[in-house]
Order: structure tokens, then C-alpha cells, then sequence
């Protein structure tokens, strides 16, 4: 993981647009049924992105978080995925509700995505330029020669040196960063509203994540966007992200402003979180393991989702779910204790 301490180097230094949020996930429920059962993926999460802010959605492998992004962009393959409750309201909009055609329009103009593998992501039989510049061609009907033209200056803008040339080579011809930033020329040449970044970073050594990510802090600047940062990387956040929301078993289980989780994190699993990841400003000492391992989305366990694994738990954590609840000004926590762990008392 890299290190958090350029947090200020690229996060958004204004505060966001008024108004509604551009993005507002509220109380999704995303499962999957199969031959072998039924999955809770998404169990009831929320969150909300500003125009012009970044907002980083923290978890684990297997925390839901990337299915809920793909459910916000109504991509769930189904069967056997199934959004079966909440609301994704896009400029007020309810997303779940639109027709597909609708939703693709959106989803090619106002919403975007980065995903982790551009390798997979982009077609390995096409030339990069011929990719990029199909975007024009289709959404803005351009010709061929303005559409390439559109595409060398796209390449340009996401820094590929010589992208002049560059830009009739193939996929495999590019490093891993270099097919990334090409990826994001892709997701912005639309200019979209939002942009969702699905893990943009974790096949990359650790000087071109952060080459990735301040690219990615620069165009949401830049283009007035929202952004959307999904990542198990909480190094990574730490360089980029205005707020946070963490996911343990499907839902948000803390949210608070980047600098205030790393100071004084509000929730059990986040303070493990925290604990196990290399700090330089922190020298010495062994880093923590969080005890046990993630819950099994097919048998959560009831009560608190942390509590098998949580040094907390009281009785109460096994019986009653705790609900996200308000500690301090823009920060909450799903956790019984929740006001005695930020104060430090637990
Ligand atoms: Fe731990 Fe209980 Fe808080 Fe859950 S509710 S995080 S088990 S103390």
C-alpha cells in the first residue's frame, strides 16, 4: 500500500456545488440467486457524491463495493443479479427506474467508469486511437478524421507521450499505466458528470498509482466532475479523497472527511483498518491483522455484521444491528460504542 502523507497534494481544495448531490445511493439491496443459494451483496447502503468532490468507497474484497457501483450504473448482469431495493438518484433522477435505453444514453454521456483491468476492459483487436475516437463517432457524430483528432488530443491530455504516434498501436503495446490512463481518456472523452473509478490502481506499482490518481484528482478538477473512488487502498484515499465511506458485508459502516478517519476513526473496523496498513509517518512497531475474515455474504451474521471479529462486542452487537448513526459534524458510524471509540474511550 502507499503511503498516505501527500493527502493534501491533490484533494479538492473547494468546497462542493450547492444544491443536491449529483449522486445519491440510498438504502440499496443488490443479491444474487444461484444453484448454490442466495448472496447478499448490498445490503441496504447510502452514500452521496457533490459535483466537483472526490468520495472514496473503502472495503475489502467481498465488502460489495464494486457491485454496488455496478448497480448504480445498471449494469448488474441479470439473472443472477438483482437490485431488489433502494434508490439511485442522478441529478434527482431515479436511475432504477429508467429504460434501458435511457440508461445507456446516460451511462455513454453523464456517467462514466474506470475498471480495474484495462487490459480486459479494452479490445485487444482495435487500436487504441480507433477506440477512443468511436466514442465521437457514435455519441457525436463526428467524421473519422475529427474523431481521431479528438482522440490524439484526449491521448494528450492523459499524458501519453507522443500520443501522435501512439495513437494507431494496440492495447498490448502499452504498459499497464499507460493502457489506464488510456482507459480514463475513454471515460472522460464525453466530458461525463461523474466518473466512477472501480480499484483504477491496483495492478500498477506503487509511483504510477500516484501518477494515476493525482490524473484522476486533476480532470475532476479540471472538468467539474463528481468522483466516485473504489479501492481497498486506504493509502490511495488518503492522496485523493475528500470523504470516505467504508463497507463492511454490504452496507456503509462509517463516513466521515478523509482527514478525520485517519485521525480518529469512528468504528472498531475501521480502527483495525487502520492499524494494519504501513504508515511513514508512524515509524516502528508491528502492524495489526484484523482477526477472522470477512463475513460470508451468504450467511451474515446477525447483530452487528463485525461482531465475530470485533475486541468490542458486548451482548448487544450480536442481537441488534446497529444503524449509522451521527458522532460529530459530517461523520457517522454504525457501531453501539461508536461516540466511546472516537472519543477514545474504547
Ligand atoms: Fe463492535 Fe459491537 Fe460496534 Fe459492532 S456494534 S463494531 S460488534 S462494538
Amino acid at each position: 500500500m502507499s503511503s498516505p502523507t501527500r493527502a493534501a497534494a491533490v484533494r479538492s481544495t473547494t468546497d462542493p456545488a450547492p444544491g443536491p448531490p449529483l449522486l445519491e445511493v440510498r438504502d440499496l439491496w443488490v443479491e444474487y440467486r444461484t444453484s448454490y443459494g442466495l448472496t447478499n451483496a448490498v445490503n441496504g447502503l447510502s452514500y452521496s457524491v457533490n459535483r466537483g468532490e472526490t468520495l472514496a468507497i473503502l472495503g475489502e474484497s467481498g465488502s460489495g463495493k464494486s457491485v454496488a457501483a455496478r448497480a448504480v450504473l445498471g449494469i448488474i448482469e441479470s439473472p443472477p443479479g438483482y437490485v431488489t431495493g433502494g434508490e439511485v438518484l442522478f441529478d434527482e433522477v431515479d436511475l432504477t427506474r429508467l429504460p434501458a435505453k435511457e440508461m445507456r444514453r446516460i451511462r455513454g454521456e453523464r456517467i462514466a467508469i474506470v475498471f480495474q483491468d484495462a487490459l480486459t476492459a479494452l479490445n485487444p483487436v482495435f487500436t487504441v486511437g480507433f477506440q477512443i475516437a468511436e466514442m465521437f463517432r457514435v455519441h457525436r457524430g463526428m467524421s473519422h478524421a475529427d474523431a481521431t483528432r479528438k482522440a490524439i488530443e484526449l491521448l494528450d491530455r492523459v499524458r501519453i507521450p507522443n500520443a501522435h504516434n501512439r495513437v494507431g498501436d494496440y492495447p498490448h503495446q502499452f504498459s499497464g499505466g499507460m493502457r489506464q490512463r488510456v482507459m480514463i481518456a475513454m471515460a472522460i472523452a464525453l466530458e461525463p458528470d461523474l466518473l466512477i473509478a472501480d480499484e483504477p490502481t491496483t495492478a500498477l506499482d506503487v509511483t504510477v498509482q500516484a501518477q494515476i490518481m493525482a490524473l484522476l484528482a486533476e480532470l475532476r478538477h479540471d472538468l467539474g466532475m463528481g468522483l466516485v473512488l473504489i479501492t481497498h487502498d486506504l493509502g490511495v484515499v488518503a492522496e485523493v479523497a475528500d470523504r470516505a465511506v467504508v463497507m463492511y458485508a454490504g452496507r456503509g459502516i462509517e463516513y466521515a472527511p478523509i482527514g478525520e478517519l485517519y485521525k480518529s476513526p469512528a468504528h472498531p473496523y475501521t480502527r483495525a483498518l487502520m492499524r494494519s496498513i504501513p504508515r511513514a509517518d508512524q515509524k516502528g512497531g508491528r502492524l495489526e491483522a484484523i482477526d477472522g475474515a470477512p463475513p460470508n455474504l451468504s450467511a451474515i451474521p446477525a447483530g452487528c455484521e463485525f461482531h465475530p471479529r470485533c475486541p468490542l462486542a458486548a451482548p448487544v452487537c450480536s442481537e441488534e444491528r446497529p444503524d449509522p448513526v451521527e458522532v460529530a459534524a459530517g461523520r457517522r458510524s454504525a457501531c453501539h460504542f461508536a461516540e466511546k471509540v472516537v472519543s477514545g474511550e474504547q
